[in-house]
């Protein structure tokens, strides 16, 4: 669609959307009355702004136990398909409430994130995503329906070898550190990742230096796609173009905000994705989320017309707010640690497995980064040049950082375990690869 069609398109939307929120959501409802603002005169983007940015607080906070009943849940229960909870790492899970027309705009947008990526009829796909209460492999799986494509949903990347022999996947959906670890067993079975057949792997769910992916990618000897999505329902990703994820702005629209969460950012500058669920006119809603705010960052890289053909606007792979550090005034995020290990050089030595900590110095003014990474074999590791190109990478992309190791402010300092020595090898759940301990 021109751009000045799907402007037209969203802003429909958008007034629909506030329409439904102040029919059928108790939470805006009531918002829109105390405020006295009146729910018709919401007409474009930045009117949206007025509205409140909202959390998983405030999601949490009209819920049980803060509550009775859910404030957000904007449809009648009957129309309710599925309920889900996200993981809950950060407390009270949230709860979501989907109805079967959610699902199908779910799968709208991976199926057309799986076309951009050049699936289609005749490919297989593993899906290594968790099912249960996570949205994101269920509605992936939805897609395939419409694409002519194979899903294989083991639901996670620890599955028997003979998945890879016997189906001959063309395309596995996972994350990174599961699909190095994958195609490290398969390695270990005799069984060459470049030779399984595998074309494209589809990485989603965290982050990533662009060396990791280049890592990733030459082990497989094949594409690799990031995506980027969450239960609230944006689902972008990469098309074969490769600059910048597309957002599906028909359906979810994003703006990005100051870190005070008060104004929109200039484009090109970096800020924090709000999101608000766009609803076709006529559709329902189960959970509806305006100006929600993701605690990700990222930067708008065009709106202009894609090399792909396609028009919605593109975005650098979003960072997680809660992985970026501040040193001596400079932002850290843990990309930036996992660029210095994944230096070409270096994994020769290491696994890609990392975890890095950040300490107070004996002078209080000063940081000290304890980066432990995973060898192979720690007795053949050339630890010298590992911490080198490490070195050499990171203050390259934080000069920064250069400068405050230059007056003593700021150190690094490198330990090498063998495997399984890392502390997060031993810890359930989600790894957690930067930890600030000052
Ligand atoms: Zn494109």
């Amino acid at each position: 669609m021109e751009r000045g069609d799907l402007d037209a398109l969203i802003e429909e939307r958008i007034q629909y959307t506030i329409r439904y929120a102040n029919e059928h959501s108790p939470f805006y409802r009531h918002w829109f009355r105390e405020h006295r603002i009146d729910p018709s005169t919401i007409r474009t983007h930045d009117d949206l702004s007025r509205l409140p940015v909202i959390s998983g607080a405030a999601v949490r906070a009209n819920q049980p136990p803060a509550r009775k009943d859910y404030g957000f849940l904007s449809a009648a229960p009957e129309d309710i398909f599925t309920i889900h909870e996200t993981s809950g790492t950060s407390g009270t899970p949230k709860s979501f409430f989907l109805t079967w027309q959610e699902w199908e705009r779910m799968a709208e947008k991976y199926a057309r994130i799986f076309v951009s990526q050049g699936f289609g009829r005749g490919d297989r796909m593993v899906i290594c995503a968790s099912y249960g209460m996570n949205v994101g492999a269920n509605t992936m799986t939805l897609a395939a329906r419409d694409l002519g494509i194979t899903i294989i949903p083991t639901g996670k990347c620890t599955f028997p070898i003979r998945t890879i022999t016997n189906y001959r996947p063309t395309g596995i959906v996972g994350s990174v550190f599961k699909l190095i670890r994958l195609a490290r067993q398969m390695q270990a079975e005799g069984l060459d990742p470049e030779e399984s057949g595998v074309k494209r792997l589809v990485v989603g769910g965290e982050a990533f230096a662009d060396e990791s992916r280049a890592y990733l990618a030459g082990l497989w000897g094949c594409e690799v796609f990031n995506t980027y999505g969450s239960t609230e329902g944006t689902m972008c990703g990469e098309c074969t173009a490769r600059q910048g994820l597309h957002v599906p702005e028909d359906l979810v629209h994003m703006d990005l905000y100051d870190p005070n969460l008060k104004e929109f950012v200039k484009e090109g500058e970096c800020g924090r994705i709000v999101l608000t669920t766009l609803l076709p006119v006529g559709a329902k809603c189960g959970m509806l989320l305006i100006n929600y705010d993701t605690d990700d960052t990222t930067v708008v890289v065009g709106r202009d017309r894609c090399a792909c053909g396609r028009t919605h606007m593109r975005i650098y792979t979003p960072q997680r707010e809660a992985e970026t550090f501040w040193v001596a005034g400079v932002p850290m995020n843990r990309v930036d640690v996992e660029r210095g290990v994944f230096q070409p050089g270096n994994m020769e030595y290491l696994t890609g497995e990392y975890e890095a900590f950040l300490y107070a110095g004996d002078d209080r003014e000063k940081t000290v980064m304890r980066v432990s990474m995973e060898c192979r074999d720690p007795a053949a590791c050339d630890r010298d040049s590992v911490a080198e190109n490490f070195r050499r990478s990171f203050f390259a992309a934080k000069p920064r950082m250069r400068q405050q190791s230059d007056q003593g402010l700021f150190a690094l300092d490198f330990y090498f375990t063998p495997p399984k020595g890392l502390e997060l090898s031993s810890l359930p759940g989600r790894p957690k690869r930067l930890t600030d301990r000052r």
